[in-house]
């Protein structure tokens, strides 16, 4: 748990860590690297945390599989008064297969018990969620998606556009998909019953590249089906082509002036 430097959320909130990789869109994966340096930091409660999720391989970090569920940190929103943002997951996956539907259920309770907080879940297994959220809304009885809970998918490249149909399917308040990094331009990607969609290239070292006019049309097609974009940033490749300050190409105002838009769905 901790404050957030991510643009569209306040806090993170990890009630689980440790992920697998599933599509390109991993492959520069923040959250391993990240894994691993906790895995040995000092303080004995951290490196607890994280402990067994990242390994070494040829030289490379990479997850190993195993996914800590921690049960101490269910509770931790309801210690936050002030209404946030909350990005849950930010190292890991709620709808991984290993995550047991028991303990999605725990994650359910906590946000239903806290209606003040809004929590956006993302993840790359859109194809469980409404197979899980079944079950998880059958044990808590509720008929209705909890209006506090954003769900979303991320889809880099028009191969996976197919995520969005499978998140189409699950019972959400709002539905959004996050298009970063993005790799390749969305043709095929269908807005329909879609709240919100952020976009931005990859960033840090080993980043790919990004054409504006992948982020221009999709904003574009945003604009004509009535769904908000969220523009994050234009990546770590177009800022140096650039000569950006911001080395992420996160400042708008250094971004073409149509592509200046960061804006939330209305439920926000
Ligand atoms: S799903 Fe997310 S957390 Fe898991 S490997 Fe892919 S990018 Fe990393």
């Amino acid at each position: 748990m901790t404050d957030t430097t991510i643009e569209w959320a306040t806090k993170t909130w990890n009630p689980t860590l440790g992920c697998t990789r599933v599509s390109p869109g991993c492959d520069n994966c923040y959250a391993i690297p990240e894994a691993w340096r906790h895995m040995h930091a000092s303080n004995p409660k951290v490196a607890a945390a994280y402990a067994g999720t990242a390994h070494k391989v040829d030289g490379r970090t990479d997850w190993t599989g195993r996914i800590n569920l921690l049960d101490g940190r269910l509770d931790q929103p309801k210690h936050w008064r002030k209404p946030e943002r909350i990005f849950v997951n930010s190292m890991s996956d709620v709808f991984a297969a290993r995550v047991p539907v028991d303990y999605v259920t725990k994650i359910w309770r906590t946000m239903q018990d806290t209606p003040r907080h809004t929590y956006q879940i993302l993840t790359k297994r859109p194809e469980r969620v409404a197979r899980v959220l079944d079950k998880v809304h059958a044990e808590l009885g509720l008929t209705q998606p909890l209006a506090n809970v954003w769900l979303g998918t991320s889809i880099e490249s028009d191969e996976y556009v197919r995520r969005a149909d499978a998140l189409r399917q699950a019972p959400a308040a709002v539905r959004f998909i996050s298009a970063e990094p993005l790799l390749g331009p969305l043709p095929s990607l269908d807005l329909q019953r879609i709240d919100w969609v952020i976009l931005g290239g990859e960033s840090k070292s080993g980043a790919r590249p990004l054409e504006v006019d992948w982020i221009r049309d999709v904003v574009d097609r945003c604009r004509t089906s009535g769904v908000t974009p969220f523009v994050k940033q234009l990546g770590t490749v177009w800022a140096k082509a650039n000569g950006a300050a911001d080395k992420k190409g996160g400042e708008p105002d250094d971004w073409p002036e149509d592509l200046r838009v960061r804006e939330f769905p209305a439920a926000a």
